[in-house]
């Protein structure tokens, strides 16, 4: 099997996601590997759902509140890369951008060429027996091979 060249790492940046670049990183086996990491902010659409007709936040109020959180993932990245640092032969890029996550990082995986997305298993919505949605979507409609990554126990 060829080396995969080209990784897209999907981090929805809970606990689970160090796992997940773990194993992205074990599969380099010191190849040189581009590795684009993302996360989506999904502020916006959660809005977007509201229907509350006393809840209309202005659009300065929204793009406020999603710059903030757009630098809290950010951060929260940036820490993720210190506990986990790449070996010298991948050159790791990332990106923190907002939408809607599967859409995001199959649009992602697209323009990169990627040959590998690497995604957890589950991460803040589904049930523990089922994949989550976006590691769901990501493996039906990826360009490329998708990794799952264990990241909950099934019940026995
Ligand atoms: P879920 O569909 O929420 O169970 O998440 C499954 C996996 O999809 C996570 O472990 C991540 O790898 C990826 N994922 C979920 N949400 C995001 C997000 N907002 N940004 C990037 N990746 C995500």
């Amino acid at each position: 099997m060829s080396a995969y060249k080209q990784i897209v790492i999907a981090v929805d940046l809970t606990d689970d996601s160090q796992k997940v670049c773990r194993r992205a990183l074990e599969i380099t086996k010191g190849n040189k590997v581009n590795i684009l990491l993302v996360h989506v902010v999904e502020y916006i659409y959660q809005m977007g759902i509201s229907y509350d007709p006393m809840f209309y936040p202005s659009m300065e109020d929204l793009s406020e509140n999603e710059e903030l959180l757009i630098k809290s993932a950010k951060e929260k990245m940036t820490e993720l890369i210190k506990e986990m640092p790449a070996p010298e032969t991948v050159c790791l890029e990332r990106s923190v951008i907002s939408g809607i996550p599967k859409t995001e990082i199959l649009r992602l995986a697209e323009e990169k060429q990627a040959d590998l997305i690497v995604c957890g298993s589950h991460g803040r919505s589904g049930f523990e027996l089922l994949l989550g949605s976006t590691a769901n979507a990501i493996l039906h409609h990826a360009p490329c091979d998708v990794l799952a990554v264990r990241t909950k126990k099934t019940k026995e």
